[in-house]
């Protein structure tokens, strides 16, 4: 029988945390503190203590947390930023609305992580062209994993660049032990509703160990203000969570590590099911993956094509995160140096994801995985 299996299921999951979270709204419609209310406080305090980071900076989205990072260190025009071509648009997006300049990057053909090598020559080549000056790295945690954190720590720091942590996708995750939130200058996370720890909207926080660039951060999310609210130190932005969005994700932390957990079960799950017919996610050594996109690989684009159609037909919906690489996006290929990046741009076209949320029940993993195998079969 055809079943309809859910790739993302926030009414399950609500209903699950409703008395939790209606006794939260009720709280902020109580006290009317719609802007920096208490619970953005509570908020940032339990998330820097989720990961061990010194201080958390709630924030609009996570595009805007990646801007006020790169805003705080005064990256404009004339400074490269180098990050992976393989990732969701906003991270090329940002330096180039601060007028700086994205290198791509290629990544990994397993993990696909960025390539630290082809960091470092990307690097190398930007330094002898001499146009532009090398000023940040932002490693992506792709799909709940880390990046090379260790390599490219020595790299940021061999090189005097600032190190970002574009953890939008992987809050939750882990390296050696540690939750992800600690290993760059800064960490920024996204609470969009698809990720693994997702609001009712738009919201998204900086995390750092580093007292002065948290108070930079504060600043800058409120039109760079001062000790006094109408006094303007700098140029900054309107980026505040909204307290409304802080009440959601108070209640919705309660249950985030269980729900990692089962996403983790349902990865292994896939894992046994389907190893032997396809390339099931590589691990990041020493990791832990916070699971926000479970991805096989197809050997060629007309097997995963034929595969993503025939699992629609069975209710199995699929997604592919990414069909382009972003040097070759219309909007960035004018940026771009004409770099061939050849990981990038085959994991395009043989790419697919499958569902991985925790409302997922055992038998509906189960129906996955048997249709995956009548479809390849
Ligand atoms: C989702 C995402 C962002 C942007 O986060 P928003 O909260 O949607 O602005 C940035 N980088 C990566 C890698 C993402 O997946």
């Amino acid at each position: 029988m055809t079943r309809s299996i859910a790739f993302l299921d926030l009414k399950a999951q609500q209903a699950r945390i409703a008395p939790a979270l209606r006794a939260r709204l009720e709280t902020v419609l109580g006290h009317c503190q719609f802007v920096l209310g208490p619970e953005v406080g509570e908020l940032e305090g339990r998330l820097a203590s989720f990961c061990g980071a010194g201080h958390c900076v709630a924030l609009s989205s996570g595009t805007d947390a990646l801007q006020i990072a790169m805003m705080a260190e005064g990256i404009g025009p004339g400074d490269a930023v180098f990050l992976p071509a393989f990732t969701y648009t906003a991270t090329a997006e940002v330096p180039l609305v601060l007028g700086a300049t994205p290198i791509f990057v290629d990544v990994d053909p397993r993990s696909f992580q960025i390539d630290v090598a082809h960091l470092e020559a990307r690097i190398e080549a930007v330094r002898a062209a001499g146009s532009l000056r090398p000023a940040a790295i932002v490693g992506v945690d792709l799909f709940g994993q880390p990046a090379d954190w260790p390599a490219l720590r020595r790299i940021a720091g061999e090189n005097g660049l600032f190190l970002l942590d574009d953890c939008a996708q992987s809050f939750g995750g882990s390296l050696c032990g540690a939750r992800l939130g600690r290993e760059a200058d800064a960490t920024a996370i996204s609470f969009f509703p698809s990720k693994p720890l997702g609001g009712y909207g738009d919201g998204g926080a900086l995390l750092t160990d580093d007292a002065d660039r948290a108070r930079l951060y504060r600043s800058l999310r409120s039109h760079g203000e001062g000790e006094t609210r109408y006094e303007v130190l700098r140029t900054g932005m309107n980026g505040r969570l909204d307290t409304l969005q802080a009440a959601v994700l108070l209640a919705k932390l309660d249950v985030f590590e269980a729900e990692l957990a089962r996403r983790a079960q349902i990865a292994l799950a896939y894992d046994r099911g389907l190893s032997a017919l396809l390339d099931v996610p590589a691990r990041v050594p020493d990791s832990v993956s916070a699971w926000a996109v479970y991805a096989v690989l197809l050997p060629d684009a007309a097997r995963r094509d034929a595969l993503q159609a025939g699992l629609r037909e069975r209710g199995v919906p699929t997604a592919i995160y990414y069909p382009r690489p972003l040097h070759l996006q219309p909007a960035y290929r004018p940026h771009h140096d004409g770099v061939v990046l050849p990981v990038s741009e085959d994991l395009a076209t043989r790419i697919l994801a499958l569902p991985i949320q925790p409302e997922l029940q055992d038998d509906e993993v189960a129906y996955v995985i048997e249709q995956v195998r009548a479809v390849l079969a």
